[in-house]
């Protein structure tokens, strides 16, 4: 399992957790408020809310928050603050021999049930984004090419560039899986992965269409642009050796390139990269074949 796979699981897990944590220490709390024994410094420090548990684990993971939804990550910070100023004015106001106003509790129930409402989607947001990505590659799937092909190609239009649906299916993969056995092949398409990433410019999508297929959509200015970026590719992965299992060969793939119309559907693209790789199987593999318009 591709370690995109283990980190959505742990980070559930955690999340769980935290949230588990979360209810111990409401638990906690409405225990000193009813028998008026004095709570812990994650009640009643000014700073109680980077000293809970949830505060400090939601800390460590804060990076993981924002690139999921970065306004609901400032949310849970407001919320979780809010609600731990009106826990401690709570507890503060009962261990001083008064009972708890209506408000404050109003407060800490608010805070308490968004808090819980934003971590139950952040959740959601992360098992919807493990169902769109690939376990074995972590590389997005198919299912996602749809909105991306019209978001490049009005991009293309808009900063004039040219735009290619590119789709590399690997060779012989068939041979790879009968000689040294299915473990090893998956671990060949995740080398050829990183292989293939580590040699786009960077901001092209690349997903796994299927199988040991990939696609890829770029902007060009020119063709000859488009041209030299497919023979990078399949330049790099015949020269780049991948290693599984004490086995080492040198993979090769073959490119079929289309140029998108303006107009054109994702369809029909897809159609004729279909073709163009169709072309260049047959013309030996290890190479690619561009349809332009
Ligand atoms: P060609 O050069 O014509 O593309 O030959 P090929 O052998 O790559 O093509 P073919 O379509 O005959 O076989 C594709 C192989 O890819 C067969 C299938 O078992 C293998 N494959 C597809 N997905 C996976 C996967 O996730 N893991 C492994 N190990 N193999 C896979
Ligand atoms: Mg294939
Ligand atoms: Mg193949």
């Amino acid at each position: 399992m591709h370690e995109f796979a283990q980190e959505i699981d742990a980070f559930v897990v955690e999340l769980d957790a935290a949230v588990a944590a979360h209810l111990d220490w409401v638990r906690r709390v409405l225990r000193c408020a009813v028998v008026q024994s004095t709570p812990g410094e994650d009640v009643l420090s000014a700073q109680a809310h980077t000293l809970c548990r949830f505060g400090a684990w939601f800390a460590s993971k804060r990076g993981h928050f924002e690139r999921l939804d970065n306004a609901a990550t400032e949310r849970v910070d407001a919320v979780h603050e809010s609600m731990h100023d009106a826990i401690r004015t709570i507890c503060n106001t009962v261990l001083g021999g008064m009972p708890a106003q209506h408000g404050d509790l109003d407060v800490f129930e608010r805070t308490q049930s968004e808090l819980l409402a934003l971590l139950a989607r952040f959740k959601t947001l992360v098992l919807s984004s493990a169902q769109r990505h690939d376990p074995l590659t972590g590389l997005p799937l198919r299912h996602s090419i749809e909105y991306d092909f019209t978001l490049y190609q009005m991009d293309a239009r808009r900063n004039q560039n040219q735009f290619y649906v590119v789709m590399i299916d690997v060779d012989h993969f068939k041979r790879i899986n009968d000689t040294y056995g299915h473990p090893v092949g998956d671990t060949m398409l995740c080398h050829l992965t990183e292989t293939l990433k580590g040699t786009l410019r960077g901001n092209e999508p690349l997903y796994r269409y299927g199988g040991e297929e990939f696609l890829l959509l770029m902007q060009c200015k020119s063709g000859d642009e488009a041209a030299s970026l497919a023979g990078r590719l399949v330049a790099t992965v015949r020269e780049t050796p991948a290693s599984a299992g004490g086995v080492c060969v040198n993979l090769t793939v073959t490119l079929g390139v289309a140029e998108v119309g303006e107009l054109e559907s994702l369809a029909s693209a897809v159609q004729r990269s279909d073709a163009a790789l169709y072309e260049g199987k047959h013309a030996g593999r290890d190479r690619y074949v561009i349809d332009r318009l």
